[in-house]
């Protein structure tokens, strides 16, 4: 985990890593303490970096099914046998607990192939990339990400 400080007051303002959840907006933020501006790593212009492949990746939905389905398998032949180590009366939480989460899984990854097949899922983004865009075309805007260190092209500047 990293942490973002303060450079203004020294407030801790976000801890992330690089699986954090990749947001599509402007990653101009500031701090609520001090009013410091500062850059928000989980957050990305989408006009500039573009979209990650994995978002339309047909196979990783696949593989997320499939790990769905061993997580549920393992949830239903849990539930009819006795688990050492665990009182009887908690003995029905953990194969609800796993049946549950690979039916969240299995329908997840329904839910995103046919978001991927439909095309909403690339209209999402699309959207995105226009706000993303029309950020990016003021001037004032454009220069402000660059002093904070964001690596905005040429064209914007
Ligand atoms: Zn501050």
């Amino acid at each position: 985990m990293n942490e973002l400080k303060c450079a203004g007051c020294g407030k801790k303002l976000v801890t992330y890593d690089n699986t954090s959840f990749r947001q599509y907006k402007s990653p101009v933020k500031q701090c609520k303490k001090c009013g410091t501006y500062y850059l928000d790593p989980r957050c990305h212009e989408i006009a500039v970096e573009g979209v990650p492949e994995a978002e339309f990746s047909v196979g990783s939905q696949i593989v997320l099914m499939i790990f769905g389905g061993l997580v549920l398998y393992r949830g239903v032949y849990l539930s009819g046998r006795t688990q050492l180590n665990t009182p009887e009366s908690a003995q029905w939480v953990l194969p609800t607990v796993l049946v549950l989460m690979g039916i969240a899984f299995i329908l997840g990854g329904i839910v995103e192939l046919i978001r991927i097949k439909t095309g909403a899922k690339a209209r999402k983004y699309e959207k995105l990339r226009i706000e993303s865009e029309e950020r990016l075309q003021s001037r004032s805007y454009a220069y402000q990400l660059r002093d904070l260190g964001y690596p905005v092209p040429e064209k914007y500047l």
